[in-house]
């Protein structure tokens, strides 16, 4: 909408062509310029890449992590909304992979070789306006967390994986869990001791889960759960699931770990209060190359702008 005449400023013209002066400026064509042209070697200069190694050990034990995540809002008041959240690994069994038609795959052959060879997980979160009798959202998306990591069709791996993690006890140290925030008092000294699933809050004596720690709660009301607690969920459950992986050869067999690949799609970052397992993970990482054995975990971030893949390798020790 233009603005009127006044003392300090002439009138504008309600025109288009007003915009146009903007574009002689040789600062505005600049960015303009810069702006349309993609820049494929931003940051390049900044990454500390690592040569790879010219014969090292072929990588032929893959698996892949994925997951979805699908919000249903009703359309009409008060707009509840739920969220489904879906996450697997498979082993890519590339023997069996190589049987198949490469150009007109049978959908019952794909079928039958995801069925012998992933882990699937789903769940389903309470967003808003949806109601779990005698709990606020707040505490039932708590709650839910909790029993769905348990997951007992996967044989509550990955809760043994995030106690594995938070716990580190692949150090062999029986530490408690590191002070996270608690979600009824907000005291930051909120802690479990070692190895253990749920427990009381130092401060209040609140019932804790250990899914609390990754703090899911800071984007909740009592009444209301952001999108982001199941975009979140889904991502940390992909990383239980790679890890569940690396956990289970880690203890049964580690010098298998040096012929895997572990792949994530999307990037292998965890934001702010879910960044909790970040530490654990790289010390662990360090902890394994230090006993001779990398392991190899790859992102994958589609850009498809390039059609290209920018895949990050991470081997252990790296804090990138
Ligand atoms: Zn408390």
């Amino acid at each position: 909408m233009p603005y009127s005449v006044s003392k300090r400023l002439p009138g504008e013209h309600a025109s288009k062509l007003g915009h146009l002066e903007v574009l002689r400026s040789p600062l505005v064509q600049q960015l303009v310029q810069n702006f349309e042209q993609p820049d494929v070697s931003v940051g390049a200069d900044r990454i500390d890449w690592q040569p790879m190694p010219p014969r090292g050990q072929q990588l032929d034990l893959i698996f892949g992590v994925d997951g979805s995540i699908q919000v249903i809002e009703d359309e009409r008041p008060p707009h509840k909304a739920l969220a489904f959240v879906k996450t697997a690994l498979m082993r890519i069994d590339q023997v069996a992979l190589s049987r198949i038609d490469k150009e007109t795959p049978h959908p019952f052959a794909l079928r039958d070789l995801m069925s012998d060879s992933a882990l699937y997980h789903a769940t389903i979160f309470p967003l808003r306006h949806v109601q779990v009798p005698g709990l606020s959202v707040y505490n039932a998306v708590r709650q839910i967390i909790f029993e769905s990591v348990q997951d007992k069709s996967l044989d509550r791996e990955p809760m043994e994986t995030l106690k594995w993690l938070a716990y580190e006890k692949w150090s062999g140290v029986k530490k408690q869990l590191p002070a996270f925030q608690c979600p009824h008092c907000e005291s930051d000294q909120a802690t479990l001791p070692y190895d253990t699933e749920r427990g009381t809050c130092p401060r209040c004596g609140a019932e804790l889960f250990i899914t609390d720690m990754m703090g899911f709660h800071l984007d909740m009301a009592e009444e209301a759960a952001s999108d982001s607690v199941a975009t979140a969920y889904m991502n940390i459950h992909e990383t239980l699931l790679l890890f569940t992986g690396i956990r289970y050869f880690w203890e049964t067999n580690s010098e298998i770990l040096k012929r895997c690949l572990f792949v994530k799609d999307g990037p292998l970052q965890i934001r702010a209060q879910y960044s909790k397992l970040v530490n654990p993970i790289r010390r662990f990482l360090i902890h394994a190359l230090h006993r001779g054995i990398s392991i190899c975990i790859i992102g994958q971030e589609l850009d498809f702008g390039q059609i290209m893949m920018n895949s990050r390798l991470i081997p252990a020790g790296k804090t990138g």
